[in-house]
């Protein structure tokens, strides 16, 4: 007879959904909260340590000018089986505002300033919005080639909402059958970090995103509806209580 230890490995429990899946491939967000690992180059890396030291520094920025705002503020719901921490909680004359704050590279930066925030983006400020009822928020992105800050506000989104709650629902079905969904192929294949759970070879996978360069999940994205704030809009003065 076999005898169990405390220490025996257990079979590792799946992480809870992190807000910064909300807009991913099922697939990927399947992979991540069942623990498999990622495939990061060098390039990725330095992007990734680069742009965790611009995120503290736009807190320190936001703290410095908005002595009430909060910094990395805990959220966690067990009805949506989401947890995370915000950027940035500021309370304005409007009442709460939820700033989320990401980097980018310089070619991405010039595509979201001429066409508006990535829906990765968007989802993720979105699922932050509906899980605390908040009701405003503020996207800000940063380039991190060069100089560059761009600003987007947006509203709580029930279309947003809806699609989000639908999307975690399938990944959490596919984490509890332990079964990976299919492929969602488009051009985010090319710098996915997972890719070879996808595609036996690098030739495969460039032919299966030329074939299908759009991404097209089900249910399909809400449209983003946002306020793009010019530089001398950025939040001031004038929005604090
Ligand atoms: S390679 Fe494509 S289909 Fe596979 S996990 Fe990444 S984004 Fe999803």
């Amino acid at each position: 007879m076999a005898i169990t230890g405390e220490n025996a490995r257990k079979k590792r429990r799946p992480k809870t959904f992190s807000p910064s899946l909300a807009g991913h491939c099922l697939r990927y967000a399947t992979m991540e909260m069942l623990g498999f690992g990622r495939a990061l180059d060098e390039e990725t890396r330095d992007a990734m340590s680069q742009g965790s030291r611009r995120h503290k520094a736009f807190q320190a920025e936001l703290g410095a000018r908005f002595p009430m705002a909060k910094a990395e503020v805990a959220l966690k719901d067990d009805v949506w089986g989401v947890s995370g921490r915000l950027d940035v909680l500021l309370e304005t004359a409007r009442g709460p505002e939820i700033i989320e704050y990401k980097t980018v590279g310089g070619d991405i930066f010039d595509v979201i300033q001429s066409t508006g925030p990535l829906v990765s983006h968007w989802a993720q400020l979105q699922l932050y919005l509906a899980v605390s009822a908040i009701e405003h928020g503020l996207l800000v992105v940063e380039n991190r080639a060069r100089d560059g800050r761009v600003w987007y506000r947006g509203r709580r989104d029930p279309a947003w909402e809806a699609w989000l709650k639908e999307r975690i629902q399938r990944v959490n079905q596919a984490v509890a059958t332990r079964r990976l969904p299919s492929r969602e192929i488009s051009f985010r294949c090319l710098s996915c970090d997972r890719w070879q759970r996808c595609f036996p070879t690098e030739e495969a996978r460039q032919h299966a995103v030329e074939e299908h360069p759009a991404w097209e999940p089900v249910p399909p994205v809400p449209p983003i509806r946002y306020d793009h704030v010019s530089h001398e809009d950025e939040p001031g003065a004038e929005f604090l209580a």
